[in-house]
């Protein structure tokens, strides 16, 4: 099956929002495209001795509200569609936590898991040098996303201030700690996930100890969504899906378990005592979406909850930390179904929200501590959400659109001010 262009669902549900808001034509049509985007070519020299040449793109989608913010992915299909979408849901989350920042993204089209620890450096660095003064400190800060992690951070960091002959460490976040890396970043987007789902639970009377979840992805977010669903609330991890397949137990996951089994990243063992296999890839991740479960939580990738099996989904909420893993179709569905979905760029806002710290501190010099890295992420998470959903109290929408008419209308009035539109 064709998988639908998430690009063209950034822009549908845009254009859903602006509708609602009655933008004119010119503020509308400057929010349905990037501003600015960079196509360039990386050779790099394999082990092999022979050059291979990659894709990479950056986009920046809009830099009304600051410097536009988002992760760079390393993926074998990646497209510009693909970072087109992603860098249009950076801009709202920015907005949506009322960071100071616009959105961006970027992304090289490669297979990670073919490439050696020296190929995959040069690939960094390569991809640093071809974007040059494109990005920057006050212009463009990137981030890790899916199959980038903070030793590529710190090889991105380390060449760009290279270029601009200083050390430059509030280029880029997610970096490690003893390069200016801010604690309470590794577990950020799980971690604002939680305290998205307490308030969603609290208003909607739903018990979390012992309340029974269902993770697809266990990599960066869905393993710590594990850990942190169990440890602050005592819910069950009933169900856990990735790439090669889902496995399910009926008393719940115990995470140390997992991890100490785990023989690859982002993989879980599939033969655990007392666990029973729902199957291999797709086939076992489809059973796993529609476990009767009170949570579910997408954190893997795009497009898995559509208009097929929405309707047989049995979660009370859906907690979207994957970006974009919910068609517009669904999303119809889900929410006449009495479903709450908290939407991908308030519910994985996290990740980003502690980027930002980590910026702030870069930038000031003066580093915090973990407990403050928590309570501030609290306070933004908490804010945002009740923003949130005020309005879908108050307009009867569904929440991405609240969500949407909350972040656009912020841009909208940052383009204003501009005088842009
Ligand atoms: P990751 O690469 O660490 O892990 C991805 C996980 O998804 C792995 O377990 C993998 O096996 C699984 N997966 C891949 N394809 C799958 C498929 N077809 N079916 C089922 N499972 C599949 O990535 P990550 O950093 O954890 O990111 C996951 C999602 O969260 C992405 O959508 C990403 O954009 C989003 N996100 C990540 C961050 C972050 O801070 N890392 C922040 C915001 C949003």
């Amino acid at each position: 099956m064709e998988q639908p262009n998430p690009f063209k669902i950034a822009q549908a549900q845009l254009d859903e929002a602006a509708k609602y808001l009655k933008l004119d034509s010119a503020t509308h049509a400057m929010l349905r495209e990037p501003m600015r985007e960079l196509h360039v070519l990386i050779p790099v020299r394999m082990d092999s001795g022979e050059v291979k040449v990659f894709k990479g793109f950056r986009v920046q989608y809009n830099d009304a509200r600051g410097p536009t913010k988002g992760g760079i992915r390393f993926h074998p299909e990646e497209t510009i569609d693909t970072v087109r979408a992603l860098a249009a849901w950076m801009t709202w989350k920015t907005s949506l936590l009322d960071l100071p920042y616009g959105g961006g993204k970027g992304g090289i089209i490669c297979n990670p898991e073919e490439m050696s620890e020296r190929e995959l450096e040069m690939l960094s660095r390569g991809y640093i040098r071809a974007l040059g003064e494109f990005i920057g400190p006050e212009k463009d800060i990137p981030a890790p996303d899916v199959n980038t992690n903070p030793q590529v951070m710190a090889w991105m960091m380390d060449e760009f201030s290279k270029l601009r002959g200083y050390n430059t460490p509030g280029v880029i976040t997610g970096k490690p700690i003893p390069l200016g890396g801010s604690l309470g970043r590794l577990d950020a987007t799980a971690r604002g996930g939680m305290y998205v789902l307490r308030e969603a639970a609290k208003l909607m009377g739903i018990e979390l100890k012992n309340a029974k979840v269902a993770i697809q992805g266990y990599g960066n977010v869905g393993s710590f969504a594990h850990k942190l669903v169990s440890e602050l609330f005592g819910a069950k991890v009933i169900g856990i899906g990735d790439v090669e397949g889902a496995i399910y137990c009926e008393h719940g996951f115990d995470y140390d378990t997992i991890s100490k089994n785990m023989k690859k990243p982002g993989i879980v063992p599939k033969d655990l005592p007392g666990s029973k296999f729902l199957g291999k890839g797709t086939e076992g991740n489809k059973e796993l979406l529609e476990l009767p479960v009170d949570i579910l939580i997408p954190a893997a990738i795009e497009n898995v909850i559509t208009k097929e099996n929405a309707p047989r989904i049995k979660a009370k909420i859906i907690l979207e930390l994957a970006n974009g893993p919910t068609t517009p179709e669904a999303d119809e569905i889900l929410h006449n179904n009495g479903k709450f979905v908290i939407p991908d760029f308030l519910a994985n806002a996290g990740g980003v929200t502690v980027s930002y710290f980590e910026w702030v501190q870069n930038i000031t010099g003066y580093y915090w501590s973990l407990e403050e890295v928590h309570d501030k992420l609290d306070k933004k998470m908490t804010k945002a959400f009740n923003d949130v959903y005020a309005l879908y109290k108050e307009k009867k929408v569904h929440p991405r659109l609240a969500a949407y008419l909350v972040a656009v209308q912020r841009v909208v009035e940052a383009m204003k001010l501009r005088g842009w539109v």
